[in-house]
């Protein structure tokens, strides 16, 4: 199969003319082209009244080897990449010390499904509930103002992405191809076709819990076990090896080979691996706020005339400032057509994200504006990061009045430095409130200064952005984990054996996608030791 890159064609160009367009690309007759389908479509709107989609197509000619010799000069006609997932093992019995996974949020889900998948009925054991009644709790904090430690945005089945906007896109490097793997996975498991096609796929909320459960069912069909509500709070090292793990309700569970895909929240368990001498690392991270404007601001600004074209959706954005103070400012996680959530996880503290349903047709447009911040601005042991982001987690509760609300301003307000007490045009989404302040206070000096500075460099780029309603809510401080469980070439910690540190939480994946594909890396190396381990005896 051969691929064409780049093929650049009209925002009005119609989809049932696009075998014109790839023959005419080729130079050969309609007759000639044997069948096509598209691989990605994107689109660029850098110039918005001269759209253009951006297609990359696989084609089937027939004579692919002189078609190949023709553009052999042509960077965006190849051959196409064979992107078959190929299983690195396969089991006929389980091992009599079956695996465990630590967590069920993507990575989890991906590692269980893969080793499930080879034959080796993997335990996973995750700490919050089933994601219907997890839901319930998670409604709980928005809509009565209480919060449940251990079933909330964070924690429960499909980890920290269940409430999101979905989004399944991801800069990483990805020559094996994983990327696919999930994403073909999803689909499966009900989400739409289109996410394997369009550039930046999302799945929005709603989806993402029917999909989440058809995956336990595939996992368990295939001899997984998979228990909800069962906390691990602590882990069995003996000589540098890992042996098995405790459970909250005291119950141990012998094994020689545990993943940890815990999350970037699970700062209880941090610290018990950390007391239990298991390596791990500061790591830099991000915090700030979130910002709300009207949606139509953002697709004007974005599209032009074609704001609400069907192809381009709800327009999204990227902002990057480095601030005079030498930080960067950034936007991060943006959700158009979404609201901001309630994303704390421990009481007395206040965090804010993101999320959308698969239509993003809420009224807001909303994104993270945060600012990169390292180990020198919270020096310390390698948990010094979870107290910072506690410290200002903490601050943003008893600014917002002490009960769940977020403290928030008018951007026109804080750009003055002044408190807000009315709202203006924009209507806040964050549940269970919204409680205007001054937010000076709510971040470090230098994050204040930084994204004062940004916002209206920001307005270069999308005009409205610094518009005196759009509000700000804080805090965003679960940008990423704080700390790095650092792994060797065997993704293996440093100093355990049979520990497989995983995902978001271990500072390996940042995002839904990149957390399933950590999640597929891991289980391929688990696999090959334990198979490789048993040819040894
Ligand atoms: P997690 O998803 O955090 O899963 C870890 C799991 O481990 C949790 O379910 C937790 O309960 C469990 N656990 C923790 N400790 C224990 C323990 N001791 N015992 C048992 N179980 C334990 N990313 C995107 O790519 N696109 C988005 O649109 C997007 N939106 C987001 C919106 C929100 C509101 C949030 C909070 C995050 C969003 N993210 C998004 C980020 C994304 O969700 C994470 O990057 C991703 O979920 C990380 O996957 P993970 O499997 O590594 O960890």
């Amino acid at each position: 199969m051969i691929r064409i890159t780049d093929l650049r064609l009209p925002l009005e160009y119609p989809a049932d003319s696009l075998s014109t367009a790839v023959a005419e690309r080729l130079g050969i007759t309609i007759a000639e082209l044997l069948d096509f389908n598209v691989f990605k479509r994107g689109y660029d709107a850098r110039k918005r009244d001269a759209i253009v989609l951006v297609y990359t197509i696989d084609v089937t000619v027939q004579d692919e080897t002189a078609l190949l010799a023709t553009f052999s000069a042509d960077p965006h006609i190849k051959i196409a990449p064979d992107t078959t997932y190929r299983f690195v093992a396969h089991l006929q019995e389980a091992p009599d010390l079956r695996p465990v996974i630590v967590g069920f949020g993507p990575c989890g889900l991906m590692a269980g499904l893969v080793l499930a998948q080879m034959g080796f009925r993997p335990i996973i054991l995750e700490r919050g509930k089933k994601v219907r009644e997890r839901t319930k709790d998670t409604w709980g904090l928005w809509r009565k103002n209480q919060l449940n430690p251990e079933s909330n945005v964070q924690f429960g089945e499909g980890g920290a992405g269940t409430f999101s906007d979905g989004k399944l896109y991801s800069q990483i490097k990805d020559p094996k191809h994983y990327g696919r793997k999930v994403l073909t996975e999803f689909v499966k498991a009900g989400a739409p076709e289109e996410i394997l096609y369009v550039s930046k796929p999302h799945i929005g909320t709603f989806r993402l819990v029917k999909m989440v459960e058809n995956m336990r069912a595939q996992i368990e069909a295939l001899g997984g076990e998979i228990r909800f509500q069962q906390q691990v709070t602590d882990v069995l090292i003996e000589d540098g090896h890992l042996r098995g793990v405790m459970l909250a309700t005291g119950e141990q569970i012998r094994t020689d080979h545990v993943i940890l895909a815990l999350g970037h929240s699970a700062r209880d368990t941090f610290q018990m691996l950390h007391e239990r001498g298991v390596f791990m690392e500061q790591k830099p991270f991000s915090l700030g706020f979130r910002i709300e404007h009207p949606q139509t601001l953002i697709d004007q600004a974005r599209f032009g005339k074609h704001a609400g074209n069907e192809l381009l959706g709800a327009a999204d954005y990227k902002l990057v400032h480095h601030a005079k103070n030498g930080r960067d400012v950034y936007s991060f996680c943006m959700c158009p057509g979404g609201q901001v959530v309630a994303a704390a996880s421990e009481p007395g503290r206040v965090v804010t994200n993101g999320m959308s349903q698969y239509s993003r047709a809420e009224r807001n447009a909303n994104a993270g504006i945060v600012v990169g911040i390292t180990p020198k601005d919270y020096p310390g042991n390698p948990l010094a990061g979870i107290e910072f982001q506690r410290q200002w987690e903490s601050r943003a509760y008893e600014l917002g009045g002490g009960n769940y609300e977020a403290p928030g301003q008018l951007v026109g307000d804080f750009i003055k430095g002044i408190a807000s007490t009315q709202l203006g045009s924009v209507e806040p989404s964050y549940q269970p409130g919204v409680h205007l302040t001054d937010l000076a206070t709510s971040l470090p000096k230098y994050a204040i200064e930084a994204i004062r500075e940004a916002l209206p460099a920001f307005e270069r780029q999308i005009k409205g952005f610094s518009m005196y309603d759009a509000v700000l809510t804080g805090v965003e401080t679960r940008t990423s984990s704080p700390l790095r469980m650092t792994r060797g070439e065997d993704l293996q910690s440093l100093n355990v054996k049979g520990l497989f540190p995983a995902g978001e939480g271990a500072g390996y994946a940042g995002g839904i996608l990149s957390a399933g594909v950590d999640g597929i890396r891991v289980a391929e190396a688990l696999a090959t030791q334990l198979t490789e381990a048993n040819h040894d005896r």
